[in-house]
């Protein structure tokens, strides 16, 4: 019998205690300091206790668990449902200043009709016994021209004819002026970023005139709460506007915003991904976002009203009483995710879709399937990765994400790191409070 290659091990944040999880058997405890010493030592004290909860093993036998859970979790992502995104253009009404599409050509675009027929017909054919529903993305989906509008519209009804539901990613100026077309939609959430309260969002988020975006797009949040049209706030965060999260989170509960079953955030992290960002000493690296909003937290406990960050899966563990399934795989590019855009072609997700070179094919004029890529993105997981092979906390990163990885290394099958040890230490010392 030997430790589980599995076991996360590590001491919590302004603790003396330690946890010890294992997402292959499903196990997490805390270990006070005397029997984290026993476990540091080799000299733990029941033996039974931690063979039944897989911290101990017969490594054949783990092996034997391990791929029966990752046979598991393929059948599992078979039957999970698909996110379409459909970028009818590149084209934004905003300046923001930390854009990766801002070197995007082809800007100025309009979608096609036929391009929106072909892509419903590609659906149909390729998806047809997929759960699956459509997001409509961009560059800015929600443009107030009468040709966008239209455009959008035909997406919409589209989506309504095959009874699908739909998502919008927006920067939410013009939410006010396409309430009416998304009150015929069904919809699933539209996500709207918001950088911080008034000034600081304005500093970030501005229109291409250099005139502020804020109160437009608060009065356009609310408008949809008011309709029962679920919000999904994100706000992305780097050291320029972190401080200002526990007063957006204030603005949001103050709003009533926080009260409604359907308000959620997200924070998503301010990164460098296909160009050089003109200032990137203002990004994090991932645990240092975590490490800031963790302080954050406990210095204004309200923002877990506004938000509860993840922590890896500390949040999951406390929320739920249990682990998550083993995750073998965390990017969705090509296996849940797709990405389509108005020139006919077709990518693995947002993180690829306008990228030159990034094509996996074309859904019109003809529809055109570049195999060889596809199958090497429909490849990736913890188990094509050399890398994460043997890595411990394989089974909560799953390998990360292929653009990011494949950006950093110029390989697709390679890993995008994940702290998880770290966000452990942060997330069970705050939810274990
Ligand atoms: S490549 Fe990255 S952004 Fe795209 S689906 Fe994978 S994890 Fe997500
Ligand atoms: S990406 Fe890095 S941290 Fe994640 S499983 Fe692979 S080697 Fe481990």
């Amino acid at each position: 019998m030997e430790y589980s290659k599995h076991n996360i091990f590590s001491k919590i944040s302004n603790s003396e205690s330690y946890y010890l999880v294992n997402v292959l058997s499903g196990n997490a405890d805390i270990l006070e300091p005397s029997e984290a010493k026993k476990y540091i030592d080799n000299k733990i004290s029941n033996t039974q206790e931690y063979i039944d909860k897989g911290y101990l093993v017969d490594e054949k036998e783990e092996e034997k668990l391990y791929k029966k859970k990752y046979l598991d979790f393929i059948d599992e992502r078979d039957n999970d449902e698909v996110q379409l995104f459909f970028t009818p253009w590149y084209t934004c009404n905003f300046n923001c200043s930390y854009c990766f599409q801002d070197e995007y050509t082809n800007a100025n675009d309009n979608v096609e009709d036929a391009v929106i027929d072909a892509f419903f017909n590609y659906v149909d054919k390729q998806f047809a016994h997929r759960k699956k529903y459509i997001t409509i993305f961009g560059g800015e989906p929600f443009l107030n021209t009468p040709a966008k509008k239209a455009s959008i519209k035909k997406v919409i009804e589209g989506a309504n004819a095959r009874k699908l539901d739909i998502a919008v990613v927006t920067n939410g100026y013009h939410i006010t002026d396409f309430i009416d077309i998304l009150k015929t939609a069904r919809v699933r959430e539209i996500q709207v970023t918001v950088d911080g309260t008034q000034q600081v969002h304005d500093s970030r988020r501005m229109l291409k005139g250099g005139e502020g975006s804020f109160n437009r797009i608060a009065e356009g949040v609310s408008l949809l709460l008011e309709n029962n049209i679920p919000v999904n706030m994100r706000m992305i965060v780097d050291k320029d506007n972190v401080n200002n999260l526990p007063y957006l989170a204030r603005f949001a509960i103050e709003k009533g915003w926080t009260n409604s079953p359907l308000f959620k955030t997200a924070l998503g992290r301010n990164y460098e991904l296909h160009h050089c960002q003109t200032n990137n000493t203002r990004l994090f690296k991932r645990i240092e976002m975590y490490q800031e909003i963790y302080e954050i937290i406990k210095k204004y406990p309200e923002v877990l009203e506004f938000h509860k960050p993840a922590f890896s899966i500390a949040k999951f563990i406390f929320e739920n009483g249990e682990l998550p399934s083993p995750l073998f795989d965390s990017c969705s590019g090509t296996k849940t995710e797709w990405a389509f855009d108005y020139s006919g072609r077709i990518y693995s997700c947002t993180a690829t879709v306008g990228n030159i070179g990034d094509e996996l094919g074309t859904f019109y004029p003809e529809i055109n399937l570049k195999e060889d890529l596809i199958e090497e993105w429909e490849e990736r997981d913890v188990l094509a990765i050399s890398e994460c092979s043997s890595c411990s906390v394989r089974l909560a990163c799953g390998g990360g994400c292929a653009a990011i990885a494949k950006s950093r290394t110029g390989k697709l099958h390679s890993p995008d790191c994940r702290p998880i040890a770290e966000l452990l230490e942060l997330g069970v010392s705050l939810y274990n409070e």
